[in-house]
């Protein structure tokens, strides 16, 4: 494969571009060698400046629930541009979008729009503090909920794929009101509350999480903390940015059939424009100005631009439910194809999947949460990644990321990603 003239535009952003990416977890830095530079994108497939085809299935790191350039999606923004590309002033449209993701999601009487799932989940979590009146919080190792300095201890994704036991910039006063326990103990978050009796303000989980590769709740542990949360008069906030509209219309909250007091959203709710949201049950949301006086605000919140892609493309999912019946059997495809291949190489290896999320580990034993993650053998899941990208095959390039399915991947798509494992594997293993 070519990749020549990816290779010079990583020389080249080097020398302006902090590591030559806006975002680290595009840097190949655990996985090995260079980034690959994107020309375009349709469909299922990406193709580099080089001119080589990927089937996707990072779609963004989530967004492209439909896979890329979406026609209904492309046209409405074009045609939202021609009416300036922000106001700074509400617009109706804003209104239907939040009318739009309550009929879609449960439990959300107000929805405040922000530009990223950083945002949306620093803004859940100050409204979280402003209205109990409580500092502290509790997070899970290996969950990630952006880079607001609360939530980057014992981070998953980038921080985890890259090692950082500490980030220097985050002050102890801030970390030490973040209280982490093991994904999926439910006895030590009981011990938390225990132990920082009537301090705790909420829980914020990532109710099927994707950044320590996909892990999933074992049954009743969300439900647990639905609990606690109630006893203890915490709020229990879904980080939806991935699960949202992507799990189900209703997201998380409808597939696990357990109820949020605040949940955030991300990813699909843009279609791939800059776009975040948070919202949940109207008393604790009129705590935000301005009928309350927990500050939140946004020059961009509610843009048009970003505003018409997600609003054409969330109207699409709600009057399509098929689309997220063909999700699962795609899904389930690609898993039993995956299965086949990976125990015919007789490598240890475990599957973590649902819906349209999926991930595979390198493991001899169950992976459910970080330190069963960690202790996988990452270094085989490197060799996998550059072996399926030769093959073009475009995975996360960390064991610590989901992979995202699309709508647009097709039968054949799925038995050429199969066979590329099967031809992986047989090089690696
Ligand atoms: N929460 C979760 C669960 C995420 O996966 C991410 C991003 N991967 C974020 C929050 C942060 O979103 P953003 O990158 O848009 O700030």
């Amino acid at each position: 494969m070519n990749i020549s003239k990816s290779e010079q535009l990583f020389q080249r952003a080097q020398s302006s571009i902090p590591g030559g990416v806006n975002s680290p977890v595009r840097a190949f830095k655990s996985v090995g060698g260079n980034p690959i530079f994107l020309k375009s994108a349709k469909g299922a497939y990406l193709y580099d400046v080089d001119g080589n085809r990927y089937i996707d299935y990072i779609n963004s790191w989530g967004p492209m629930i439909l896979g890329h350039a979406f026609a209904p999606v492309v046209a409405a923004i074009q045609q939202k541009a021609l009416d300036s590309t922000s106001f700074g002033a509400p617009t109706e449209l804003e209104v239907e979008m939040a009318e739009l993701v309550k009929s879609m999601a449960p439990n959300v009487d107000l929805i405040r729009m922000v530009s990223s799932g950083t945002e949306a989940c620093m803004s859940a979590l100050r409204l979280a503090r402003g209205f109990t009146g409580r500092n502290k919080f509790i997070k899970f190792e290996g969950c990630y909920h952006g880079h607001a300095d609360s939530f980057l201890v014992k981070a998953g994704s980038g921080v985890a794929t890259f090692n950082i036991q500490t980030v220097p910039g985050v002050t102890g006063g801030v970390s030490n009101d973040t209280l982490t326990c093991a994904y999926n103990d439910q006895d030590a978050v009981r011990q938390l509350f225990a132990e920082n009796k009537g301090e705790i303000a909420a829980i914020i989980i990532e109710p099927v999480a994707g950044n320590m590769g996909c892990i999933l709740p074992q049954e009743g542990f969300v439900e647990g903390l639905r609990r606690i949360c109630t006893e203890e008069g915490a709020l229990l906030i879904f980080d939806e940015v991935m699960t949202g509209f992507r799990l189900a219309p209703g997201g998380a909250q409808e597939r696990l059939k357990v109820d949020a007091d605040l949940v955030t959203y991300g990813k699909v709710i843009g279609a791939g424009m800059p776009v975040g949201a948070f919202g949940g049950r109207r008393e604790i949301m009129e705590k935000i100005a301005p009928l309350g006086a927990v500050y939140q605000a946004g020059t961009l919140s509610g843009n048009p631009l970003a505003m018409v892609a997600g609003y054409t493309l969330l109207q699409h999912l709600k009057a399509n439910p098929r689309i997220y019946t063909e999700l699962e059997e795609k899904g389930n495809y690609l898993k039993a194809g995956l299965q086949r291949v990976l125990e015919a190489s007789g490598t240890p290896f475990v599957i973590n999947h649902m819906g349209s999320m999926i991930s595979v580990h390198f493991s001899d034993h169950p992976v459910t949460d970080f330190a069963t993650a960690a202790s996988a053998n990452n270094a085989l899941f490197n060799k996998f990644f550059h072996a399926m990208l030769d093959r073009g095959v475009y995975l996360p390039p960390s064991a610590y990321e989901s992979w995202f399915l699309s709508h647009a991947l097709t039968q054949e798509d799925l038995d050429a990603t199969i066979n590329a494992a099967e031809e992986s594997l047989k090089e690696i293993v």
